[in-house]
């Protein structure tokens, strides 16, 4: 828990991976470890990359010496790994000359552990690294996500945004498919349900767009207010067509009653949607599926529009 900072989500036990090729040496440390997460093992390099693609873990114990891969070569590629750059990962090696633990500390280990090794010291250590990886993941979910709905915020979309522009610029990706949705009639929900009834409302839509998503990579973001933006990565206008009304037909289906809107009973969403097809401006990208989204309002809303 971070002091000043509100809890987002209750932790989940981490996650510890203990890579070493002597099943002894593993038993061993799992028994110093057991009770500060989930323990987890690799008896070599491969099966701990392995295991990470699976499941990135919250802390790694490495052994230097294995066969095949050895552990300075496994801490270099379990580094590049998605998920992987704040996992700290921990030497636990009979190698005790300067230059393994400097070989060890270039290679992205954060910590180095001599064997034979003291178990009480090996406990203080993981507890501290640990301690350090959940104020990482915390402050994370802080800059990352929106604080009332959960899903993620302006900031972690701009950041996406860039990311699958430079990858379109780069050539490495299909077009990319942008759906701006807005709630229709907002602000006469909130003034005859109340606020936090609009609150409660904004989570549903968050929920149910977030929900809807298909493929990694696609993200559901809050761009502002009541409106949400929805990142598709290689949909061409078509495809982003068909999502953009998949969801607002989810939103639809919430079944959410709106009493005071003039124009129907339920809340529903008017949506954008636009394409670059080839690299090129994301500012440019996100003016057309507004302009988009104001078509689909002022040609009488819960519609989808797809930029001309
Ligand atoms: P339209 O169908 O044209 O989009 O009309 P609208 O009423 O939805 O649009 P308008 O932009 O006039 O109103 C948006 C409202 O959204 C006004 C604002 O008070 C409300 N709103 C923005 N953020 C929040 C929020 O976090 N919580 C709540 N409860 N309301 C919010
Ligand atoms: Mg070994
Ligand atoms: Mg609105
Ligand atoms: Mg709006």
């Amino acid at each position: 828990m971070i002091p000043g900072l509100p809890f987002v989500h209750a932790p989940a036990p981490p996650r510890i991976l203990i890579v070493d090729d002597d099943v002894g040496t593993i038993r061993l440390l799992a028994q110093v470890v057991r009770d500060l997460g989930d323990v987890r093992f690799a008896t070599g390099g491969a099966d701990a990359l392995a295991a990470t693609r699976a499941e990135a873990p919250d802390l790694v114990l490495l052994d230097a010496e294995m066969e095949g891969m050895d552990g300075f070569q496994t801490c270099t590629a379990l580094r590049v790994l998605p998920g992987m750059e704040a996992v700290p990962i921990l030497f636990v090696t009979s190698h005790s000359g300067v230059d393994s633990e400097i070989k060890a500390l270039a290679a992205g280990a954060v910590d180095f552990i001599t064997k034979p090794f003291h178990p009480h010291i090996v406990e203080a250590r993981v507890r501290t690294h640990l301690a350090l990886k959940q104020r990482t993941d915390a402050l994370l979910r802080l800059a990352t996500l929106d604080g009332l709905t959960g899903i993620a915020n302006r900031r972690a979309f701009d950041g996406a945004l860039a990311q699958e522009t430079l990858r379109l610029a780069q050539g490495g990706a299909g077009p990319l498919s942008l759906v701006l949705a807005d709630v229709d009639h907002f602000k006469r929900f909130n003034d005859f349900y109340g606020h936090q009834a609009g609150d409660d409302c904004l989570r549903a839509v968050a929920g149910a767009l977030s929900s809807g998503l298909r493929h990694g990579g696609e993200v559901a973001a809050r761009f502002g207010g009541e409106e949400f933006a929805i990142l598709l990565p290689g949909h061409d206008p078509s495809a982003a067509l068909r999502a953009a009304e998949r969801l607002r037909r989810t939103v639809a289906g919430l079944s959410l009653p709106h009493a005071a809107r003039p124009d129907g009973d339920l809340v529903t969403i008017s949506a954008g949607a636009a394409t670059l097809a080839e690299p090129g401006d994301s500012a440019a990208l996100i003016a057309a599926a507004d302009q988009a989204l104001y078509r689909a309002k002022s040609s009488g809303r819960n519609r989808v529009i797809l930029a001309s």
